[in-house]
Formats: structure tokens, sequence, C-alpha cells
């Protein structure tokens, strides 16, 4: 679960980590509202999404040469006028897609006067299965560039969990920062309260780009990206509420209310599968086939019938879905169970593209028995090559 930078630098300020003043705004009158309690004379007016690369990113309801979602304000006009051009508008940056998102909330903070920027991140590295600090000197908004050209400057720093972070862990990402004197005794502090916001919130990943030294000598974070482990948000309700739902897929929000493990992706085939690892095979086979799966999708073990009708709901609201393939093994479930169901939501949904329907396991004559004789078009298949040979087909037909 990931939060917007306004709130990730609410919580972190919370831990000791030195972040500007800001707040939060909704409307071009609470932005100029956040303004007044700033103490000026430069302020910040950036776009909240989840997503990086605001600063270079374009609005595409803007001309090109309009400013990004970064925008720096001197005068209560600036402010307005930034607040105006970003909210309701859709901003396209790197890490967005060419969709874009939509700002619906801004931050207004304090300009800070940059002397220099670094990059520091926290995660779990799955090679040492350690918490892992990530430090560059070349922060800023071309770290990707960084990491590709040179990665040399990318410095990696694990932290023991036996021992937690120590005084050297600390020095070590000052090092790595190139900084000593008391620019580096500050870093050691952003360490050491970064580490334990990581570890306090179950933190999956921190990312403060930039780091900045600003012209009184001072470390200060300008940008926080942080994400927690969904698996952990159960202990810890004051952040789950943190949650912008807007910022995430409708259909991925509604099968997660049925308990289904449902990813949206680029193809044409939606897939219903029991398993996670069936899931995968049956994506893997319609590849080969020479077509792309819509969806992953597992509707778990103890699939019913309005589980599948959920399912068949969120496969076809997704308007790039040209066909569908059901890949069930009914073991605990059994295949006559998962036709009824089949046939059920189908009925309810009004099927409109062709349904290829592959059954194994307990019962699986009468599965297909019931959907042979249901009436409806659907297509049987008898293995895993099978469905998706015919599901390639019929879709090829129907276009
Ligand atoms: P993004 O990474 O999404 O582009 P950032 O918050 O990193 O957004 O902002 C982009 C750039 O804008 C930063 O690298 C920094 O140079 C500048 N910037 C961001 N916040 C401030 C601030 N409070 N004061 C001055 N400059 C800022
Ligand atoms: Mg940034």
């Amino acid at each position: 679960m990931n939060i917007h930078e306004y709130q990730a630098k609410e919580l972190l300020a919370k831990f000791g980590v030195p972040v500007p003043a800001g707040y939060a705004a909704m409307s071009v009158e609470e932005a100029v509202e956040a303004m007044g309690k700033l103490p000026g004379p430069l302020y910040v007016v950036k776009a909240q999404i989840h997503a990086g690369g605001r600063g270079k990113g374009k609005f595409k309801e803007l001309p090109p040469e309009a400013k990004g979602g970064v925008r720096l304000a001197k005068t209560e006009q600036e402010v307005r006028e930034a607040a105006h051009e970003m909210l309701g508008n859709t901003l396209v940056t790197v890490q967005t897609g060419d969709a874009g998102k939509q700002v619906q909330r801004l931050y207004v903070t304090d300009g800070v006067d940059i002397e220099k920027e670094f990059y520091l991140a926290l995660l779990v590295d799955r090679a040492t299965g350690r918490v892992a600090f990530v430090a560059s000197t070349e922060g800023g908004m071309d770290i990707e560039e960084v990491a590709h050209s040179t990665p040399e400057k990318i410095h990696t720093i694990d932290v023991d969990p036996a021992t937690g972070f120590m005084p050297h862990h600390g020095r070590a990402v000052a090092a790595a920062l190139e900084l000593d004197g008391d620019l580096a005794k500050q870093a050691q502090k952003v360490a050491s309260t970064l580490y334990a916001a990581f570890l306090g919130t179950d933190a999956a990943q921190i990312e403060i780009n930039p780091l900045a030294i600003t012209g009184d000598k001072q470390l200060m974070v300008l940008d926080a990206k942080v994400g927690f482990d969904s698996n952990a948000m159960f202990r810890h309700k004051d952040l789950a509420e943190l949650r912008d739902l807007t910022e995430e897929d409708p259909a991925e929000i509604e099968a997660s209310k049925y308990d289904l493990a449902y990813i949206k992706l680029d193809g044409d085939i939606g897939c219903m599968v029991n398993g996670a690892g069936l899931a995968m095979a049956t994506m893997d086979i319609i590849k080969l086939n020479g077509m792309f799966p819509a969806n992953f999708l597992d509707v778990g073990g103890g699939a019913n019938t309005e589980k599948v009708t959920a399912a068949f709901k969120i496969i076809l609201s997704d308007p790039a879905v040209k066909g569908i393939l059901v890949n069930i093994f009914g073991g605990i479930m059994k295949c006559d169970v998962i036709a009824e169901g089949i046939i059920a939501a189908a009925k309810e949904v009004n099927l409109s593209v062709p349904l290829v329907v592959r059954l194994e396991g307990t019962n699986v004559q009468q599965g297909k028995d019931i959907l042979a004789n249901s009436g409806l078009p659907i297509v049987p298949a008898n293995d895993l090559g099978d469905a998706a040979q015919k599901i390639v087909a019929e879709v090829q037909k129907a276009a």
C-alpha cells in the first residue's frame, strides 16, 4: 500500500526526520490558505499522485510548454495559478504510463534553497534478506539515468537484523554521500530515524529523492515515497486510513472485496483460474498461442457462485477483453458446482464475448454435462493446451 508525499512527510516527521513545513490542499482556496501559514518567501506547489517524476511530468490538458507537477511560487497569484492549473488535470510522468493520473490533491510546502541533492532509500534487499540503505550523491530528477549509466555511484549498505541499526551504519551512509563534519552527523541522524520509521511502520520502501543540503547547511527531505507491506496493515489501522482508493485500479479494489486476487494486464483474453500456479500457467499458454492475458485472476480454493459471478463482472468491466478462458481444477470444489456457478454468472452478466471452459477434477463429467446442456454458447475444452488454442481461435473468429 502506497501513500502520498504529504502523508509520508507527516509520518517521517513524527520519527524525527527533517522535512520542510507544508500543508495538503484540495482546492485553490485551500492552497492559498496553506501558503498563508508558511513563512515564505518561496513556496512550492506539488501535485500529489502515487507516482514519481512529477517535476518533469506534463499535463494532458495544458500546452506542452506548461510547467510540470512541482512548481515554485513567490506570490499568492503564482500559488493560485499553479493550483488552478494542476487540480483536476491529468499528469503524465515516466512512472504513470500514458494514461497519466488525475491530480486531486496538492501539497503546498516551504521552498528550500538547494545546494546539493542526494538519493537515500530504504528497502528490503531480497538478495541478502535484509533491510538495506541505498545511497547516492547523484540525487534529484535523473536518478534512473544514474542507476543505468553509472551504477558504481549507487551504494548499498545492509543492516543485520540481529544488531539493528548501529552507529557504523550511519557512518557508512554519511560516507556514501561523501559528507563530513556536521553534515555527516546530520546524515547519521537521518539514517537512524529513517530506519526506525521503516521498522516501526512495516514499510516495504522509503525513498527520499532528493535529500537536500540547504543553503544554511541543513539536510532536508524534499521528496518522500513510502509504501507499506500490505500483509502487515492489520496492525497499523492508523496507516490503513491513509489509503487513497482513487489512486488504485477500480477493478482491483472490487476484486479485493471478494477476496479475489486480480491484477489487470494489457492483453485481450480474460482469465478465471483457481490457484496462483495454475493462473500463471494459463497466462503462459495463452501467450504461447499468440495472444496475451488481460488479467491475472485467482478465484481461490473455495470459489462459490457469488465469487465466480463477481469475477466474471470484473473481467468483463475491462473493455479490452475479447474472450474469457475459465480454467478450474475441482478439488475441494466439485466440477458440477463450478459449472452451475459459471452458468449462473454467464446468465447474470449477459456474456457478450466467447467463453471457453476447461474443467478437471472431481465430478468432471457431471460438470461438462451441465455446461453442454445449459443452452449457452460455452466452448468446452479438454486440457490446458486445447483450452488456449480454442479461446484464441474463438476470439480471432469473432474479430
Ligand atoms: P518528483 O520526484 O516527483 O519529480 P520532487 O518532489 O522530487 O518530485 O521534486 C522535483 C524537484 O523539485 C526536486 O528534485 C527539487 O529540485 C525540487 N523541489 C522539490 N521540493 C522542493 C522544495 N520544497 N523546495 C525547493 N525545491 C524543491
Ligand atoms: Mg523526487
